[in-house]
């Protein structure tokens, strides 16, 4: 199913995201997470795609579980930053002969030592490519609440995002944010920018002392003092952390859905515990 349909009666919709494994040994530990996430009936789940390499060569067989197994929607991602056309062009027609009808079109990071593959710029160039190649696949991009880690104006971001959506994007789903504002900022910026298309708001749920660090590290969100003391407080207990990590995203949510925003993304990070203290936590809200 195309997650545009999916999205289109604005009313509320959770999504969870999974990642492959990165090594060989551990993919049936992913595809049981997986298994145990689409049991909890999201709207949809999403799997990543590495940009190095790395964890890509095993998102088109997961994402394929995810729809032909389990019956979840699935939307597969796609990096552009360390692959030629030729690699772009057989990963498409594989998404496409596994049924796969969503792509999220992605950059991804450029890699620490450089570039070494400069066929697609930025991810306008892969939208591009796709819509030329595959018209029919529902594409998604990302968006950045904070402004991207790259870009020094936010405007600039804006702009650029823009030009995304016009080459094709069906929905957009944010980078994490930790304060609510951030996004509400963003969307009213995003709106008068005449970006129209549903933007997903992404959550993750930060339930471990050692994610505070990788997440800021990764997507250059801010952490609010208010989180941060609750680390503080509970960071040494895993147990504690983990209740803490998935109340605040819970709570999150629910301020956002309150505020209009119907359509959450959770980075459930292939934890299918705190995906299901999230569902039980919003068990009426979502009803
Ligand atoms: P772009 O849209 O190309 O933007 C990257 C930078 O270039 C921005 O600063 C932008 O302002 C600038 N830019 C864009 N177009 C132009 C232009 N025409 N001229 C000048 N500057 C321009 N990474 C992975 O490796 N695998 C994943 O599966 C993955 N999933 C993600 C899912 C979500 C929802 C999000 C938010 C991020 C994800 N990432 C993933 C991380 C993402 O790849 C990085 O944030 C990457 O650095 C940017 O990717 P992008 O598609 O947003 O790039």
């Amino acid at each position: 199913m195309k997650i545009s349909e999916i999205l289109k009666n604005n009313e509320v919709t959770i999504s969870f995201e999974v990642f492959p494994p990165k090594t060989d040994d551990k993919y049936a530990q992913v595809e049981e997470a997986a298994r145990k996430i689409a049991a909890l009936h999201p709207s949809f789940m999403s799997v990543t795609y590495g940009a190095g390499g790395g964890t890509s060569k095993n998102t088109a067989s997961i994402a394929s579980d995810i729809q032909n197994r389990y019956g979840t929607p699935v939307l597969a991602h796609l990096t552009c930053v360390s692959s030629t056309r030729e690699t772009v062009a057989r990963q498409i027609a594989l998404y496409k002969s596994l049924g796969i009808e969503n792509v999220l079109a992605l950059r991804g990071d450029i890699p620490k030592e450089g570039r070494t593959v400069f066929d697609y710029a930025h991810a306008v160039d892969l939208i591009h490519d796709i819509r030329e190649q595959a018209p029919d696949l529902c594409l998604g991009g990302a968006c950045y609440p904070e402004g991207h880690v790259e870009c020094e104006r936010p405007s600039d971001d804006l702009d650029h995002l823009k030009e995304k959506c016009d080459a094709g994007l069906s929905f957009l789903t944010t980078q994490m944010f930790f304060d609510n504002n951030t996004m509400y900022n963003f969307l009213y910026r995003a709106r008068e920018k005449g970006i129209t298309v549903p933007i997903l708001a992404g959550i993750m749920p930060i339930t471990n002392r050692k994610q505070v660090a990788r997440s800021v590290s990764l997507s250059g969100a801010t952490i609010p003092q208010r989180f941060r003391m609750m680390v503080d407080r509970f960071g040494e207990d895993p147990k504690a952390m983990q209740q803490v990590g998935i109340i605040y995203a819970s709570e999150q949510i629910i301020d956002l859905i309150s505020n209009g925003v119907t359509h959450i993304h959770v980075y459930s990070m292939n934890k299918p515990a705190v995906a299901a203290g999230i569902m039980a936590n919003l068990s009426e809200v979502l009803k």
